[in-house]
């Protein structure tokens, strides 16, 4: 096996890939000379912070000499209550990656095999060889789909966990729900399904499974996070819902303190008292995400169905390859995201921004598209 970083370092950490980010605004301003550079790149949500949850934030800052304690008991609560659940079915984490990250050290011992998409969230492949599982990759189907009938094939009496991302990114689709419930039903009982919902929140419920149901029936963690939907992707927050000795294995796996007193106030506020904000935000986002979806088709792109804050869109026949798309409008100012790492040389995936950072985007691509 090829050395990455140093013969010194864990085997499994020499094998596995460094997370790929969404280039930050400052980088392509100084690297481009731009002044005004709109980055539609990491699926952030322009609208926020909320009011309470801001308020909430700033007030919680004289707080922090202080261990985060009653605010873990309170947020659970209120998450318990949101899902119909107890706070004994509730975890908190430094975002879902962190969650994510603790869930392949609650579970994968060297040899375990992991089922995971091929083109879904990257994080899955790299937290599951860091554990020395072995990754089993399955590609979405042509409509973009989790193909279950592959991921049943594929379970062996070897399967520990099955990581399903729902809706996907980089897709922005979801699987059908009668599909995955079927698949829930016949899943054996002694593997693991990790649900990752970062996205549910903008998904229309009827087309969404429900895997929250399936918590104590079946061997279940559904994990969510603030970042998108409620705009804290800077503070770091995720939860993770699942049967209380899941739970309680995950709280003893992680470090015991690990969110904070601002991120927690800022979750808390914004559940309890942002909602209308919160709706009319959500409300804006989809209707943006049509406008955006309709331009794209004339400009002839295809376009996902999107239950997300961000489309994805297939390049028009002819078209350069997105790459090379990807890199002409961030010389423009405008970071996008190039689906190329995921399989996809002919896609792209663009987060809904506001409407004159949208406008902005389809100003320079339809600039971009006719100079090459
Ligand atoms: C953004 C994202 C995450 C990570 O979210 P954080 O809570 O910011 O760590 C996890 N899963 C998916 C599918 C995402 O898009």
């Amino acid at each position: 096996m090829m050395t990455k970083f140093d013969s010194t370092f864990r085997n499994e950490v020499n094998i596995t890939q460094p997370y790929i980010q969404g280039e930050t605004e400052d980088e392509v301003r100084r690297k481009y000379h731009l002044d005004k550079v709109v980055k539609l790149g990491s699926n952030e949500n322009p609208y926020a912070p909320y009011y309470h949850s801001k308020n909430a934030m700033i007030r919680s800052i004289s707080t922090l000499n202080r261990y985060p304690e009653d605010d873990f008991v309170n947020l659970k609560q209120l998450l318990a209550d949101e899902n119909d659940l107890k706070p004994e079915n509730v975890a908190l984490g430094s975002g879902a990656g962190n969650i994510i990250e603790t869930i392949s050290k609650m579970f994968i011992n060297e040899g375990d095999e992991v089922l995971i998409a091929k083109q879904s969230y990257r994080l899955y492949r790299e937290v599951s060889k860091l554990m020395g599982g072995k990754v089993i990759e399955i590609p979405l189907t042509d409509d973009y789909q989790f193909d279950l009938e592959e991921f049943q094939h594929k379970i062996t009496d070897k399967t520990k966990l099955i990581w399903i991302c729902n809706p996907n990114n980089p897709t922005g689709t979801v699987t059908d729900a009668s599909k995955l419930e079927a698949f829930m039903d016949q899943v054996p009982d002694d593997v693991w399904v990790i649900v990752d919902e970062a996205y549910a929140q903008f998904a229309n419920h009827l087309s969404l499974a429900n895997f929250v149901r399936y918590i104590g029936r079946k061997r279940v963690m559904v994990v969510r996070t603030f970042s998108k939907f409620y705009g804290l992707a800077g503070a770091r927050l995720g939860y993770v819902l699942a049967d209380p000795e899941a739970i309680q294995a995950y709280d003893t796996v992680t470090e015991p303190f690990n969110t904070n007193r601002t991120a927690i106030a800022g979750a808390a506020a914004a559940i309890q008292f942002d909602q209308a904000q919160i709706e009319g935000t959500r409300k804006k986002i989809l209707g943006d995400r049509e406008g955006l979806i309709e331009s794209l088709g004339l400009l002839g792109f295809s376009v996902a169905p999107s239950q997300t804050n961000f489309v994805f869109a297939k390049l028009p026949d002819g078209a350069p390859n997105a790459t090379t798309i990807a890199d002409a409008l961030m010389k423009q100012g405008v970071i996008i995201r190039d689906c190329t790492p995921w399989g996809y040389p002919d896609h792209i995936r663009v987060t809904v921004g506001t409407h004159k950072e949208l406008e902005f985007f389809l100003s320079k691509l339809t600039a971009v598209l006719s100079n090459l």
